[in-house]
């Protein structure tokens, strides 16, 4: 599976369409939440999804501005509505034991059920299968365009990512809707059912990684992806918008071509990390057979940082993503990812073994027992490396020769 998001450019009388679905899905998910609460208020558990189907074609019926929406959509965010009922219970269980919905009207353990979404806080809604839309190829001057057809909205749309080829079994199609501060922007995410192409053989054997923060990651074999803390380059910009737009009146036509603006320069960075983060997973999965990474977790890691300088270099790591591409996509290529104790790693000396003790801010380190001078982080990879190769092995035996 995976999920392909393209930007798509609906006219005004398609984005009528499609802001219609939008708004009709949030009223039937705001009714599902009343009667998910009420029906827990009787019985004491949560409707099932059948039951909400149900409900959503009587409000179907009753409702001539739900009846025109896509119908096949509303069961979907029924779906989601029982989802999020699901879930808050369950959170709410696991901290304060069984949900009293007496209780709650009180507000005693704070929010625990989902909550309403006003106008503009719920924006997309989903096509559930492939016979509810199509990709269509037109030609345009001579060139092949990609379309996209909708359930019920009028017309082909204009979609971005000419590029990407698809190919495997359509799945769902959700349409988000993005507010930018003066106009909208529209994305459909198609999700494909593909068997993934086998990768390459990789060039090179086992490798350990090292993820951090001023190296987002380091390789035992000495590849090292530095940090380039996007967020501390784009600083001024933001703040100098953010001065900008907390001076403009709100609300008005400055004030959202100002917030428009904002919302623009935060997407770059989201998607320059994204960047990072895809780049450096792929380059490791491409080229090696076996993956050593520390099992550790990275809320844990994240809590550690002391200012926000810090959080923020966090942040254009994204740690969490990285680890999860790496897992992902060495899943789809069949290579084996394989975790270790984290500890020590970056205070062993990967040559002869001896504790070389150094503070996070010693970036270099050196042995003093037997003169082994590297890169901090290769020095961690390489631990990594011993623990997993002898993780592989079975045997927790430091022998093994590395280079
Ligand atoms: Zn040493």
């Amino acid at each position: 599976m995976k999920t392909l998001k393209v930007r798509i450019e609906p006219n005004s009388s398609q984005r009528k369409v499609i802001d219609h679905t939008i708004d009709a899905n949030r009223l039937v998910y705001n009714s599902l939440l009343v009667a998910c609460k009420q029906v827990f208020s009787e019985k004491r558990e949560l409707p099932s999804v059948f039951d909400l189907n149900r409900i959503t074609t009587q409000i179907r019926h009753n409702s001539p501005y739900v009846k025109d929406s896509y119908s096949a959509t509303l069961y979907e965010t029924a779906k989601r509505a029982h989802e999020a009922c699901k879930k808050t219970l369950g959170t709410h269980r696991k901290e304060y034991g069984e949900f009293d919905i007496d209780l709650y009207e009180f507000n005693v353990h704070g929010d625990h059920f989902p909550r309403f979404r006003p106008k503009g806080q719920f924006n997309s809604f989903t096509y559930p299968t492939a016979r509810d839309y199509s990709v269509e190829y037109v030609r345009k001057n001579g060139k092949k365009r990609r379309m996209l057809k909708l359930g019920k909205v009028p017309g082909l749309l204009r979609c971005y990512n000419q590029d990407t080829v698809i190919e495997g079994n359509l799945k769902t199609c959700t349409v988000k809707r993005k507010d930018m501060g003066n106009h909208y922007e529209y994305y459909a995410c198609i999700v494909i059912e593909d068997t993934p192409k086998p990768y390459p053989e990789p060039a090179k054997g086992p490798v350990g990684v090292d993820i951090g923060v001023s190296n987002i990651a380091a390789l035992s074999d000495g590849t090292v992806f530095r940090n380039d803390h996007i967020f501390a380059k784009m600083a001024k910009r933001l703040a100098k918008l953010q001065r900008q737009l907390s001076r403009a009146l709100f609300g008005s036509e400055h004030y959202k071509k100002l917030l428009t603006r904002l919302n623009h320069l935060y997407e770059k960075i989201n998607n320059h990390r994204k960047n990072n983060t895809e780049t450096i997973s792929a380059y490791i999965v491409k080229n090696h057979d076996v993956i050593g990474m520390e099992d550790l977790s990275v809320r844990a890691l994240r809590r550690i940082s002391k200012n926000r300088k810090m959080t923020n270099g966090y942040n254009d790591a994204s740690l969490g993503t990285l680890v999860r591409r790496i897992t992902d996509k060495a899943l789809s290529a069949g290579r084996e990812v394989i975790l270790v104790d984290p500890k020590d790693t970056s205070q062993l000396c990967s040559q002869c073994g001896s504790i070389v003790k150094k503070d996070l801010s010693v970036r270099v380190h050196s042995c003093p027992f037997c003169g082994f001078t590297a890169d901090r982080d290769v020095n961690g990879a390489k631990n990594i490396l011993r623990r997993t190769l002898a993780k592989i092995n079975g045997m927790a035996r430091p022998s093994r020769s590395l280079s």
